[in-house]
């Protein structure tokens, strides 16, 4: 799934700052030796992610859906000296890889990595995030925002990554997935706690700032 012509997407890689070693390595890595590398935010999505980041200055970050763990490195680009980013996947199997990932980045002190359920981890957090990004299960969308709104500060952000599905949110016969995006696309257009945007940036990100 291409989300801009080649050509296109060339043009905005070679005008959009480029990763560090270790970000390149995961992207690497990612496309050679783990299932459906496609989840992974890539180059552009990732520098956009830190730039938020760093415009925001987050004391806490909230990370749902780790995956091989590079957006969590992004997002970490923007944190305060003593914040810190929790970040959860139910994927065992990318544990160690993500953990070796971690341990080799600027930020391994202040990044928490949980295995597990987000509906299950997500209600034992009893800190404040400024910063939130939604990218685990797509069903599970809105659920994630319900469990995580009143942990934002007024000004707080949310990021949903995906939200246009490969354009399958337009398209007739939707299913069970696509059917779980338009309701949490509505969900969020109809809520007045926030203002929202969505940002057509590669498959869709929804950015919903609290009032
Ligand atoms: N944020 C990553 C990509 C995440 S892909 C990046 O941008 O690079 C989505 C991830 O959500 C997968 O790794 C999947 O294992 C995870 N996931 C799916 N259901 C989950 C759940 N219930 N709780 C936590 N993580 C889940
Ligand atoms: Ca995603």
């Amino acid at each position: 799934m291409d989300f801009l012509p080649d050509d296109l997407q060339h043009y905005v890689e070679t005008h959009t700052v480029g990763e560090n070693e270790l970000l390149k390595k995961i992207n690497r890595e990612t496309y050679s030796q783990v299932l459906m590398p496609r989840m992974l935010s890539g180059h552009v999505q990732g520098r956009f992610l830190s730039m938020v980041s760093k415009m925001l200055q987050p004391k806490n970050i909230l990370e749902i859906g780790t995956y091989t763990g590079y957006s969590a490195l992004c997002l970490a680009e923007g944190l305060q000296a003593n914040g810190k980013l929790i970040t959860m996947d139910i994927n065992e199997e990318l544990e160690s890889r993500v953990r070796n990932y971690f341990e080799k980045s600027d930020f391994k002190h202040q990044i928490d990595y949980r295995i597990g359920d987000a509906q299950k981890i997500i209600p034992e957090l009893k800190i404040m995030f400024d910063l939130v990004f939604i990218d685990a299960d797509k069903e599970s969308y809105s659920a994630y925002f319900d469990l995580v709104i009143d942990k934002i500060p007024s000004g707080g952000i949310i990021l949903a990554d995906n939200v246009l599905w490969s354009g399958k949110v337009v398209q007739p016969k939707p299913d069970k997935d696509t059917r779980a995006i338009i309701e949490f696309n509505d969900k969020v257009q109809d809520d007045t706690r926030l203002e929202n945007l969505l940002l057509p940036l590669r498959d869709g990100i929804m950015m919903m700032r609290k009032r």
